[in-house]
């Protein structure tokens, strides 16, 4: 196809305010689809993405049509992940594309995440334009939610599309508008190959499909052509568009997009953002700004039942084959016996590949602490990396550690401001920047990434009612006063509980995992104390006390089926414990005794 008749483009909205609909009416007002063949939301593919109302890995598609200047073009779509775990790869996606659809609900206004999303659009240079949803709705309100697109985040909306993705009323002038608003792509065809990777995913039957925007040049199938990262060359065996199912074509030109694959067989091998070129007469420089995307969090994945350790070691290749920014290594815990010690991009990823193993693999697991890299100086000058806090080294061989700082970013509405302050203020956080965007405050906050990894996320969208947006980038690492906070279950230690802290916020979290603690451990026959311990010190105490024997003898007088029912339930309760010396203790108590509020 010549330049002149592509468009690419992107939507970016709240969330629930229509994107996924959109893209559906869209798709089936061109004929794309059959109406026969049209499912609910047919970008949004996998069953977690339907159920959390995000889209994890970007999807595409391509779309014929014959606009009303008679002439025909192809217009390609790309849906982009839609969370701040996943910022480089939306950032990624976005450069792949000239422009935007910025979808708002006519119903609520502008919200956090169009402001995050659409910046992410004006930083890619992308043409905007702004699409009114839900107009059907009685409570559409365009003028008023124009004259906000404009104040908040000063672009013109006179010209905003109404829109009901529900009644597809609005999609043709959508369609037209994506024609004669949006810039075709630039691009040279006689230059060296120089094609993004916008998305590579694992496919049973093909192997690695790799989602590409060429730039310049053309991609042909037998083409050798080389990832400009590591040098990696390959052989092109198929070249293929989205429409939405996949269909072969002979090649991709400039300013197209499209998928190949080249008997690659691992998603790691191929990372997001990368140059590719041919292997002869190549561009000498790549696209620039790639960076390969590192896990930042890590935390250990263990069976409830040990039994199952094989399964969940299959379960975890699978997933890893299919998700380059996932990482692993086995770990062995005195108190949780075999595992996995995994990497993430931050805890929404960590959260997708927990459930994924659980509901997918029916492994119930364990989940220790969320840590990040923390780096140790040690007194002979060496400087080791560590992932876990209990591989913590003897503390009179270290000289000082340093852990990761992340410059965070947070649109919020005034009201909601000073919360916010103080949850950062709370998390160790230095303010950076304080400004205002119509009535929203911006600020920019330089905090400690250990103190955000964990439950930040869900505190700031809890103090601010889900109106806050967030976004944050990696600065660099920086000496603190940090110490490892061990967890004693009956005086024993439980490395599964170890977490590194500041050492002026110590006791304040030792106190307050012991106390969830004595509220997440049943009672047992016996009293057991529950400690927080810094060294050999103890910080933190509480004790649980011992059950009165035979509970069920005083609960229920002589009843024998209700006491035998009782039994029961306490037998399946068991199955999601753990044992520790002689105390049980319950699989959610990993990850509830850490969350602080
Ligand atoms: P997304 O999160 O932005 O992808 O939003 P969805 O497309 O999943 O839509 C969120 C909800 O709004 C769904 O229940 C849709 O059926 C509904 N919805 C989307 N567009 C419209 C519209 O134009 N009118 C009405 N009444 N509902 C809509
Ligand atoms: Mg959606």
């Amino acid at each position: 196809t010549d330049l002149a008749h592509i468009r690419n483009f992107s939507i970016v909205a709240h969330i629930d305010h229509g994107k996924s609909t959109l893209a559906d009416r869209l798709i089936q007002e061109t004929g794309t689809v059959k109406d026969r063949d049209m499912k609910e939301q047919l970008l949004d593919a996998m069953d977690i993405e339907r159920e959390r109302g995000i889209t994890i890995k970007a999807n595409t598609v391509r779309i014929d049509y014959r606009a009303d200047d008679g002439q025909d073009y192809v217009l390609n779509l790309i849906d982009t992940p839609g969370h701040v775990d996943f910022a480089y790869e939306v950032s990624r996606s976005m450069r792949a594309v000239e422009g935007s659809l910025l979808v708002v609900d006519s119903t609520q206004g502008v919200e956090a995440q169009t402001l995050a999303n659409v910046y992410q659009a004006i930083d890619a240079d992308h043409e905007i334009v702004p699409v009114l949803n839900k107009i059907d709705l009685p409570a559409s309100d365009c003028d008023r939610v124009a004259e906000q697109i404009e104040d908040v985040i000063g672009i013109d909306a006179s010209g905003a599309i109404q829109v009901s993705a529900k009644t597809g009323q609005g999609i043709h002038e959508t369609l037209e508008a994506i024609v004669t608003q949006l810039p075709a792509p630039a691009g040279d065809r006689d230059a060296p190959l120089k094609a993004m990777l916008v998305d590579s995913w694992y496919d049973a039957y093909l192997g690695v499909i790799v989602l590409v925007r060429v730039m310049d040049g053309v991609l042909k199938k037998g083409d050798r052509v080389r990832m400009m990262s590591n040098g990696s060359l390959h052989h092109v065996d198929r070249i293929g568009v989205f429409r939405p199912q996949m269909e072969t074509i002979g090649e991709l030109g400039p300013g197209e997009i499209g998928f190949l694959t080249a008997s690659i067989k691992q998603v790691r091998d191929t990372s997001v953002g990368d140059t590719i070129t041919h292997e002869k007469k190549g561009a000498t420089e790549p696209l620039p700004g790639f960076h390969p995307s590192v896990p930042v969090v890590f935390c250990g994945l263990f069976p409830v039942d040990s039994a199952e350790f094989e399964d969940l070691r299959d379960a975890i290749e699978k997933l890893a084959l299919n998700d380059a920014s996932f990482s692993y290594e086995m770990e062995t815990s005195a108190a949780l016996g075999f595992g996995f010690r995994c990497g993430f991009l931050g805890l929404l990823h960590l959260e997708v590949i927990r459930d994924r193993i659980e509901r997918e693999y029916g492994i119930d697991l364990i989940t220790t602490a969320p840590s990040v890299i923390y780096h140790i100086y040690m007194r002979d000058g060496t400087m080791r990396e560590l992932h876990n806090p209990a591989d913590m080294p003897d503390l009179t061989h270290v000289d000082h550690l340093e852990e990761p700082r992340i410059r965070a970013t947070i649109l919020v509405p005034d009201d909601y401001l000073g919360d916010v302050l103080k949850l950062c203020q709370d998390r160790r956080g230095i303010q950076e920047t304080l400004t205002y965007a119509g009535s929203r405050a911006m600020v920019v906050y330089d905090l400690p990434l250990n103190e955000v990894v964990f439950d930040f996320y869900d505190r700031l969208k809890s103090v601010t009612k889900g109106y806050a947006s967030f976004d944050y980038q990696l600065t660099g690492y920086r000496a603190d006063n940090l110490v490892k906070m061990q967890i004693l279950v009956n005086d024993e230690p439980v490395d599964a509980l170890s977490v590194m802290v500041h050492r002026d916020r110590a006791e304040m979290r030792g106190r307050a995992m012991v106390e969830k603690l004595k509220d997440l451990i049943p009672r047992h026959m016996f009293k057991i104390p529950i400690q927080a311990a810094i060294g050999g010190k103890v910080i933190a105490r509480e004790t649980l006390s011992a059950l009165r024997k035979d509970v069920t003898a005083k609960c229920y007088g002589g009843d024998a089926t209700r006491k035998r029912k009782l039994l029961e339930k306490q037998k399946a309760g068991k199955k999601k414990m753990r044992q520790f010396g002689k105390v049980d203790i319950p699989q959610e108590a990993f990850i509830s005794a850490l969350k602080m509020d």
